[in-house]
């Protein structure tokens, strides 16, 4: 699964000259930049930075009023917001005021979770952590501390685990959220999708959504170019258990049996295969093993997959057709948390597939090219040899893991298997809710000698941590640049708009200064980050001082489609498209997709779904006041005639119980005709146990307490969570 960093350095290399070209001629048009650091300033500035509200990275700018942060706008330069924010990135403001934030080091004083602590000093916390760090690279080696983050700010305190002779890094969101996609797709055309998603929504003439809540799961620019693809009038197709925002915008709407989406996948293929709607052109020029693919989806027909998956023959027919009729500008989105059923990886190539169908690869509303703005890396000493492997995935046990897998670290941290875990430094993501099953997290904790929490509030993950670690908010720090991929190749600079409120400090100097009490100080050869940042845009042809006038610069004019003369490339074994995968067939998969029924609810139980709110960003953002202010709790929504059998209102509190005896805190009821009898649905990221989380505490319930079942994807190692099933009950 190599070629596709060999690819993008392809396309970066022949870039350079362009960008470089670009960026001399902008003219600066953000005027007064550079943070505000004296509460007697007088006026309005507008600081240029980028939104760290969720891993989006919209360019923002900032404003900060008589010495005080005031408001947050889009940066008009961006390609990603276009100068426009989502509701969450405006509400960022509220990250600097927020009252529960983390003010000063921690060190605890009682039992793991107690949440019992004493404020030191920074001297105090990082010589603690690392003495604790050297006991364990003297008794186990370095390769026994283990990282988990999220997010673009772990960047260097990943660089000095690495330099200390970590190798185990894990990020919930490969094996919870987007790895059974970017896997089913490198499987059949030989490239990930990608963050943010290569998907060219707002061209796309027929958009399909596959429980993909664009709107409600706000990823700004997604968004936006979806309410473009409806101004143009495009087809929407959405398939859901539940009638999302999108599926209010939806010429058809598909409302399936939860878990029989490759049913109706394999149907979708079946019509647009034994009807010749498919793109012949792309798939005799670029399918390998299509002969074989078509023999075997003979057998799944609209009336095959009827009773599977609710959905009238008919209607599967009229929506293939459709998606055929606008081919290639005919988009069946890939969406983004994938983890769904512990099938998902093949789920997402069948996806994959009826793309490929289609023949809306590298074309105009289909799926295009990215490109990203060349800047060096910064030349560092390299790294210690490890002596032991990385534990994740032992033996290579699920053989199309692209990336490490979180529950896999877990594992190895509860087993000692195939050595012990003793440190786990976790940056920027609430383990406790982002994996399934919270009694193997806390098990895995008892075993660790050293548990460090850098964050910037008081998550519950926190509430378990050795030392936790006050980190400033993106408003208060600079950090690594945005270098991401996308349609117009650009560079965005976070920087510093405001002083932090309390002793809270910049991830960069975290692990600096952890370094350097490690004896690593070689491998920080800058002496701050504006050395650092400024050899490397020096390096891009630009300079810091250009990028905190600008905030972003771009450089346009990259052909994206084949309409632009591109010729796609497919790091396949093939070298092909693959409809027929010889490499699954040999690792013992099925090599075109298969389905496989899903378990259905116990009588008296309902399947717990869940997504996200347009207002929040996972469990993280539920002390940030603003945001508080427009959604307070959750809720779970019921099917009316359900809740009429029950005796259940709109409004009432009711706890969930799941199929394991786990009972949620009080949740309010939305009885609805929204949402198909047989699930129930609820937002993602409440009912916070914290007690440092005032304003959060028992607010609506939580959904990862109610995950304790999940089944793990074969191919990869993800961690399908939509198996769990609840029931009501209604003293409260
Ligand atoms: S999508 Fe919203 S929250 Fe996320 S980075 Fe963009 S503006 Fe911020």
């Amino acid at each position: 699964m190599n070629s596709i960093s060999r690819r993008r350095f392809l396309k970066i290399t022949g870039f350079s000259v362009g960008a470089a070209a670009a960026a001399s001629a902008l003219s600066p048009v953000i005027k007064g930049a550079g943070k505000v650091n004296s509460k007697d300033v007088k006026g309005i500035k507008k600081i240029p930075t980028f939104c760290d509200i969720c891993f989006w990275k919209c360019a923002a700018i900032a404003y900060v009023k008589d010495g005080k942060l005031w408001k947050i706008e889009g940066n008009p330069k961006d390609p990603l917001s276009k100068g426009r924010l989502c509701p969450r990135g405006t509400g960022g403001v509220g990250a600097h005021y927020d009252p529960d934030r983390l003010r000063a080091p921690l060190i605890r004083t009682r039992e793991r979770g107690e949440e019992k602590w004493k404020e030191v000093t920074w001297d105090e916390a990082l010589d603690f952590i690392a003495s604790k760090m050297k006991n364990i690279k003297e008794k186990y080696g370095p390769e026994s501390v283990a990282m988990f983050s999220h997010g673009i700010g772990g960047t260097f305190l990943k660089h000095t685990l690495k330099a200390y002779g970590a190798i185990n890094f894990g990020a919930p969101s490969f094996a919870q959220c987007r790895g059974p996609r970017d896997v089913g797709f490198e499987l059949t055309f030989g490239d990930i999708i990608g963050s943010p998603e290569k998907t060219d929504i707002e061209n796309a003439q027929c958009l399909t959504l596959i429980g993909s809540h664009l709107g409600e799961n706000m990823h700004n620019t997604q968004a936006q170019e979806f309410a473009k693809a409806i101004e143009n009038d495009a087809t929407i197709i959405v398939v859901d258990p539940r009638f999302s925002v999108a599926a209010s915008k939806a010429k058809y709407y598909l409302p399936i049996k939860p878990g029989t989406d490759t049913a109706l996948l394999l149907a979708w293929m079946n019509v647009i295969v034994s009807e010749n709607l498919y793109d012949k052109e792309f798939v005799g020029k670029y399918g390998f093993g299509f002969g074989q693919f078509k023999e075997e989806i003979k057998q799944y027909t609209p009336e095959w997959a009827y009773p599977e998956t609710g959905i009238e023959p008919e209607l599967i027919r009229k929506t293939a057709r459709t998606m055929a009729m606008h081919k290639p500008a005919s988009l069946v989105h890939p969406g983004r948390h994938t983890t769904w059923y512990g099938n998902d990886a093949q789920r997402m190539r069948a996806i994959a597939l009826l793309n490929a169908l289609l023949g809306n690869w590298g074309r105009k509303g289909g799926f295009y090219f990215p490109a990203k703005f060349p800047v060096p890396a910064y030349p560092y000493p390299p790294y210690p040899k490890p002596e032991k492997d990385k534990l994740d995935n032992p033996g290579h046990k699920y053989p199309f893991a692209s990336e490490e897998i979180t529950t896999g670290i877990r594992e190895a941290t509860i087993t000692g298997e195939p050595y012990p875990i003793k440190g786990w430094f976790i940056y920027a993501t609430n383990l406790i809710h982002a994996l399934p099953n919270q009694e193997e997290t806390i098990k895995a904790i008892q075993n660790l000698d050293l548990l460090v929490v850098v964050d910037v509030i008081p998550s519950e993950i926190a509430g378990w941590a050795d030392v936790v670690l006050p980190e400033s908010v993106y408003l208060e720090r600079y950090d690594e640049l945005n270098t991401a991929p996308f349609r117009e190749p650009f560079v965005s600079l976070r920087q510093p708009v405001v002083d932090p409120p309390a002793d809270q400090k910049p991830n960069w100097w975290i692990a600096k200064r952890l370094a350097e009490k490690l004896g690593l100080k070689e491998y920080y050869p800058w002496k701050n980050i504006e050395e650092y940042l400024d050899y490397r845009l020096k390096k891009a042809g630009l300079s810091l001082d250009l990028m905190k006038k600008e905030g972003v610069v771009t450089a346009s004019g990259q052909p994206i489609y084949v309409e632009d003369g591109i010729e796609p490339e497919f790091y396949t074994p093939s070298g092909k498209v693959e409809f027929y995968s010889v490499q699954l067939q040999q690792a013992g998969f099925d090599p075109v997709p298969k389905y496989e029924k899903p378990e259905d609810p116990p009588p008296g139980y309902y399947r717990l779904l869940f997504g996200r709110a347009p207002v929040h960003s996972f469990s993280r953002t539920q002390s940030n006041p603003i945001l508080m202010d427009m959604m307070e709790e959750n809720e779970i929504w019921i099917n009316n005639d359900v809740a009429n059998r029950w005796g259940l209102k709109s409004g009432q509190y009711v706890r969930l119980k799941n199929q394991d005896g786990v009972l949620s805190n009080k949740i309010k009821v939305k009885a609805t005709e929204r949402i198909r009898p047989d699930s129930v649905y609820m937002v993602h990221g409440f009912g916070h146990n914290s007690k440092m989380l005032k304003r959060a505490f028992m607010k609506g319930a939580s959904n990862s307490e109610l995950i304790t079942r999940y089944k793990t994807d074969p191919l990869m190692g993800g961690t399908g969570m939509n198996v769990n099933f609840v029931t009501f009950v209604t003293e409260v």
